[in-house]
């Protein structure tokens, strides 16, 4: 079946999207060319406004529509504790246990010498800069992966002259799982019984 160059071009744009294969941007994109006009203009707006909307935390880089986020901003958060986490959506994973209290850095990634992605591609030197004599424990919740490990590692490494406690999340994930495949009982026991390095 031959599609039009402007369906076509549909269909490809949206294959670029996580998780969505060939199959799936085709039955998307004929959804899309058979809906309401209004619909499919409501879509494209809000996709275009969340995208323009959406900003680093100048502190922690979380994803936020402000210039700091409202973790960074809350006098409710504990600001001894420091959780590193790989992505914004490990932020959102955490938080969904309701159990964290303390603030957040995202590293942005994820060392990985395969991928040429070495500790300056990361928000390394950024987090060291917030390590003030306020903070006294850092929780790695890198995931439990190659890269995990290895970040956690390094980062732990640079941490030590600083004199602050590095902590790392527990192995109740599954090893190589990401924190946001895990349930919040999980996620929660892995902080719950973090341990020292
Ligand atoms: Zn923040």
């Amino acid at each position: 079946m031959a599609y039009s160059q402007s369906l076509n071009e549909l269909i490809s744009a949206l294959s670029k999207l996580p998780g969505v294969g060939r199959k799936s941007a085709q039955r998307i994109a004929y959804h899309i060319v058979t809906s309401e006009k209004d619909y499919v203009k409501s879509l494209a707006d809000a996709i275009m406004l969340a995208r323009e909307r959406t900003n680093y935390c100048a502190v922690c880089n979380d994803m936020t529509e402000d210039e700091i986020c409202p973790i960074c901003l809350s006098p409710k958060r504990d600001r001894s504790v420091i959780c590193v986490v790989a992505e914004p959506k490990d932020v959102l994973a955490i938080e969904k246990t309701k159990e964290y209290k303390g603030l957040y850095h995202v590293l942005g990634g994820l060392i990985s010498p395969m991928d040429g992605i070495g500790p300056e591609d990361i928000s390394v030197s950024k987090l060291i800069g917030r390590i003030t004599p306020e903070v006294t424990e850092v929780i790695l919740a890198t995931g439990l992966n190659v890269e995990g490990e290895t970040t956690a590692m390094y980062i732990a490494r640079m941490l030590s002259p600083l004199g602050v406690k590095t902590s790392r999340i527990a192995m109740g994930i599954p090893a190589g799982s990401e924190l946001e495949y895990a349930d919040e009982a999980t996620i929660a026991n892995a902080l719950e019984g973090r341990r020292e390095i």
